[in-house]
């Protein structure tokens, strides 16, 4: 079954085309990977798809949902972590959990926020306003709160920014099982060494277009690693 569907995806900020006409499609239970180098168009690909943003041409279906028409459809079924984003300041770790459980109407909330304490050891942070949490801390909250309601699909920007080697590898066990209990994730991330541990298919796009989609051995080609094909295929 198809997790995202996108046809002919193009945005243009003024003169600026951020997506030319992106086809893309994502299977249920697949770990797909977006890379591509600085002002690619990843982060406006994920805002679309995620109901954030508008395209300019073109549209998206998320989960069979039309991202354009119902995108608050579309983010209360899904789970996101943006990029560079915070829990809001004048929450307590605990409070930000509790407040995305009855947004998002999650039924048995402590024992689900309990388990996410547990898993990224938050014990310390839960009565401390957000504001004051280290960065590491807070992009494991962000995460914990995109899991909350145990979506089907996931859109994860730069998700292993800020966690240390610890809490990497096991966001990466838990993104491993969460795929093959038949989660689907969309990643967009310049870490090739983890894309290339965990993804089953990527796309590259570089100046909004998709030049290459396809396994990660496909994508990796003649090349040793991912890191080398991604260098080859944008002409680094
Ligand atoms: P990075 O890897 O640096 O995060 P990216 O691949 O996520 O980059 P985008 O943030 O999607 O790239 O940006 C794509 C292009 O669109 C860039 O040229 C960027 O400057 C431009 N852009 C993005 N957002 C806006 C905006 N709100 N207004 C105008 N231009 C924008």
């Amino acid at each position: 079954m198809t997790a995202i569907e996108a046809s002919g995806l193009t945005k243009r900020y003024g003169s600026v085309d951020a997506l030319e006409g992106i086809h893309i499609r994502v299977e249920r239970g697949e770990f797909f990977g977006l890379f591509g180098p600085n002002g690619a168009g990843k982060t406006t690909m994920l805002r679309i798809l995620t109901g954030q943003l508008k395209p300019t041409e073109g549209g998206a279906r998320v989960l069979g949902i039309d991202v354009v028409l119902e995108p608050l459809r579309v983010k209360s079924v899904i789970g996101i972590v943006p990029e560079v984003e915070s829990p809001p300041s004048y929450l307590t770790a605990y409070e930000y959990l509790y407040f995305v459980g009855q947004v998002r109407k999650i039924g048995g909330l402590e024992d689900r926020i309990a388990r996410w304490f547990e898993f990224f050891d938050l014990d310390d942070a839960r009565s401390s306003l957000c504001k004051d949490l280290s960065k590491g801390t807070r992009q494991k909250l962000m995460l914990a709160a995109a899991f909350l309601h145990e979506p089907a699909l996931v859109f994860l920007d730069e998700p292993f920014i800020n966690l240390d080697p610890i809490y990497q590898r096991k966001l990466r066990e838990f993104l491993q099982e969460y795929v093959g209990g038949g989660g689907t994730v969309f990643m967009a991330t310049h870490l090739l060494d983890i894309a290339e541990k965990l993804c089953d298919r990527v796309a590259v796009i570089r100046d909004g277009a998709i030049i290459a989609t396809g396994t990660v051995d496909e994508i990796r080609g003649p090349e040793s690693n991912l890191e080398a094909a991604f260098l080859r295929l944008v002409g680094a």
